[in-house]
């Protein structure tokens, strides 16, 4: 019995909450990109602090317009801080200046003629508010500007520095341990020996992970030996997920399961997810650990539909999952599966076009492509249907 996807994903999301990762760290906002905020973000300040002009013109109050030309009794630049208004004159103003008290509008100056005496004829009606951006009209003091849990990138960051936040408390960086299980496995820069292939999915999971937050300790290749297994795990030390690649294919000698059935716990599923069906999930020691299966083009679509989702959740974003849309497909499908596909395929004219080859081995499909397809289980398609397209840009980062 295959296990459908959400319901993985929802054990595992459950899992995730009961663990949240609970230490966190202030930092400066210039080094919180990517990170998590841990306590919501009040709003100390009106935002904009006081009116102000959004024109470059005249700032005035409406009932003074409309008879002879205003004298100019000030100018306030940005940074500047107005006297109040003259009655009956107009103030000249640039965008982001101040209003001068007692004015009610602005008009551009693309609107109004300097005459050659100095003063400025208005040559429209005028709207009391009319170019001015009310104190406030962003932010009130007290207001929650940014929940806890929120990731923090430029836009949110921005945010922060236009309230003057200089330093804040995020969530500290999972420690994750990546373990690339395969004897046939060599690292870039080693010759290959026969029967040999580079490890890809460590370069894949490490550099993921960075870009999730998490704190990455790399636990190297180990070989398809029960033993030698047992000892890895036992060597890794204080981590929050331990994440293997590889070993979890059906028939194969399964070492690490193995080890968490004598030493911890073991949940062995079958997912309804293609490439991608075996996955093991379990604890060491209290560690919950993460198996995904070897092939890179299954480790990258189990990482990004399960592992990043669930690596976000105990970071304590709620938002985990990735925004996704229907786009028409540009193949036809006549082979109803019993898994979900997530084919690697791009948008070429607005139509989700696969990659080639889909054999789970390749990643290069992935590389090629800009996103996921999902086909759901049973689908048939003839081109044109509306596909779930989920791009890379919202499942890399
Ligand atoms: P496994 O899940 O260990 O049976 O691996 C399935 C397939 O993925 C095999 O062809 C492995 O050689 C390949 N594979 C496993 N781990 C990696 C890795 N870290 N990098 C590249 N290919 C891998
Ligand atoms: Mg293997």
């Amino acid at each position: 019995m295959l296990i459908p996807v959400e319901q993985a994903l929802a054990s595992l999301l459950a899992s995730a909450a009961a663990k949240p990762i609970e230490n966190c760290e202030t930092l400066p906002l210039a080094q919180a990109q990517g990170r998590v905020l841990a306590h919501e973000v009040i709003a100390g300040l009106d935002l904009p602090p006081w009116p102000n002009s959004a024109m470059d013109g005249y700032a005035l109050r409406v009932a003074d317009a409309g008879g002879a030309p205003l004298v100019v009794s000030q100018r306030v630049f940005a940074g500047q801080a107005p006297e109040p208004l003259q009655p009956g004159t107009c103030a000249r103003i640039f965008t982001g200046a101040p209003l001068p008290e007692g004015a009610d509008c602005v008009e551009m100056q693309e609107n109004a003629e300097l005459l050659d005496d100095g003063r400025v004829r208005l040559l429209q009606a005028l709207k009391p508010g009319q170019n001015i951006r009310p104190q406030g009209q962003e932010s009130r003091v007290g207001d929650r500007v940014l929940a806890a849990g929120t990731r923090l990138g430029p836009v949110e960051l921005g945010l922060l520095a236009s309230l003057g936040i200089a330093e804040l408390a995020v969530i500290s960086r999972p420690r994750v341990a990546v373990l690339s299980t395969g004897d046939e496995l060599v690292e870039p820069g080693q010759p290959l020996g026969p029967g040999q292939i580079y490890n890809s999915n460590r370069t894949v999971l490490c550099s993921w992970l960075r870009a999730l937050a998490c704190e990455v300790v790399d636990a190297g290749i180990l070989p398809d030996d029960l033993d030698l297994t047992r000892q890895a795990l036992a060597g890794l030390g204080d981590v929050d997920l331990i994440l293997s690649s590889g070993g979890v294919s059906v028939g194969e000698a399964d070492f690490l399961g193995q080890v968490l059935r004598e030493e911890g716990e073991l949940a062995l599923w079958k997912l309804a997810i293609k490439p991608g069906k075996p996955l093991t999930f379990g604890h060491y020691k209290g560690v919950p650990v993460l198996g995904l299966p070897g092939n890179p083009a299954s480790t990258l679509v189990t990482f990004g539909l399960l592992a990043r989702p669930y690596l976000l959740r105990r970071q304590g974003v709620e938002a985990v999952a990735p925004l996704q849309f229907h786009v028409p497909a540009g193949f036809a499908w006549n082979k109803p599966g019993t898994r979900r596909e997530y084919l690697r395929g791009r948008l070429e004219q607005g139509r989700a076009v696969p990659y080639g080859n889909q054999s789970s081995g390749v990643l290069r499909s992935a590389a090629w492509a800009d996103g996921l397809i999902e086909v759901r289980e049973g689908a048939v398609l003839v081109e044109g249907d509306p596909v779930a397209f989920i791009p890379f840009s919202e499942l890399l980062g």
